[in-house]
């Protein structure tokens, strides 16, 4: 009975449109006796027992009048079947519940299985060796700040094992090289090298030299990509006014308008971040850099879409090793990223 009890719904689905029609000829005493029968039923997730004097004592009805008023509820509103009193409705309505919280149960389950999995293949990999944040800035730096897949520089360099961690490769630095997030999402099982040829020496050389003696462009490199993003946003707008201009000042009512769809971004975000949070068992801050791109995507999407491109690839890459790491706002908004999940909701996977 107890394992009954902890299935119970905590809540019900009260149909008012139904409720009505169907007690529109009840007193209040007999609308209050089936309202009170109904909980019961919800309550323990079980028909009505048979037993008259049980059910008076479970609803109180303690006068003949107020007796009367259950075995006329019972007699209209639920049907004797053999021991127990039922009715369909509820009993479908449990039957969803539980299959609710059944399947929320397991995914729930299933998604803590894959986290434990993903940890204890991390850390078998870094009892096979580590490596630090200053030794990956160095193999960037030997790589030619260039993914050493594809060769794009226009990407985040991203840590790829070269064997997979899944498949026993160590966490060291040998076994790691950077690609661009798209190779490193797309290469698959494939373990081959791409690190230019005699990498280590490079390597170990600028180790011992220290990395800000490196010849690496790649504060320049940031530098003109900035720029690049805000020549592109230039000719993306309109052609500039001159500072004060009246023009400027006319437009001022627009500006207000602009500056609350803002804030009704920036509030959307931070619940989308939110969500992607929860599905993902992430922890992402709501800071400006993180918002960003889901800011940026709200200009274009609506909220829901946002939402629903974050089940599809917690659903897609949650249990898998190497894609989980890429549930995040970064990769999932990015304008090219996003417009590709998106298109998986409307249309599928495309042939
Ligand atoms: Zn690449």
């Amino acid at each position: 009975m107890k394992s009954e009890q902890s299935r119970a719904p905590y809540y019900i689905k009260l149909h008012l449109g139904d409720y009505e029609r169907d007690t529109v000829e009840l007193s209040p005493l007999q609308d209050g006796m089936y309202f009170r029968l109904m909980r019961w039923y919800y309550s323990t997730a079980n028909p009505i027992p048979n037993d008259i004097s049980r059910i008076y004592r479970r609803v109180h009805a303690l006068s003949v009048e107020e007796q009367e008023a259950v075995k006329y509820v019972l007699e209209n509103f639920f049907l004797l079947d053999g021991p127990v009193w039922r009715q369909k409705r509820i009993d479908h309505e449990i039957g969803e519940y539980m299959e609710r919280s059944e399947t929320a149960k397991y995914a729930a389950q299933r998604s803590v299985e894959n986290r434990q999995k993903r940890s204890e293949r991390l850390s078998t990999a870094r009892k096979l060796g580590t490596h630090t944040k200053t030794e990956f800035e160095i193999l960037k730096v030997v790589c030619g700040d260039k993914c050493v897949r594809c060769g794009t520089d226009e990407w985040q360099l991203e840590r790829d094992h070269i064997v997979p961690i899944y498949q026993g490769g160590s966490d060291s630095i040998d076994n790691i090289q950077p690609l661009c997030a798209k190779c490193n999402s797309s290469k698959g099982p494939e373990d081959i090298d791409h690190r230019p040829q005699g990498w280590i020496e490079k390597f170990n050389e600028i180790k011992e030299n220290g990395l800000a003696n490196a010849e690496r462009p790649l504060s320049d490199r940031l530098t003109n990509q900035n720029q690049n993003q805000n020549q592109n946003q230039n000719l993306n707008s309109k052609p500039l006014e001159p500072i004060g201009s009246c023009e400027a000042e006319a437009s001022q009512p627009v500006d207000n308008s602009q500056n609350e769809k803002a804030k009704k971004r920036r509030e959307d975000a931070r619940f989308i971040l939110g969500h992607l949070n929860a599905k993902a068992g992430r922890n992402f801050k709501p800071v400006p850099a993180t918002l960003k791109p889901i800011e940026a995507r709200l200009k274009e999407f609506s909220r829901g879409d946002c939402l629903r491109v974050i089940n599809l690839m917690v659903e897609k890459w949650d249990s898998d090793e190497k894609m989980y790491e890429y549930l995040r706002p970064s990769t999932l908004f990015r304008a090219s990223n996003f417009a590709d999940y998106n298109g998986l909701l409307t249309t599928g996977p495309k042939p």
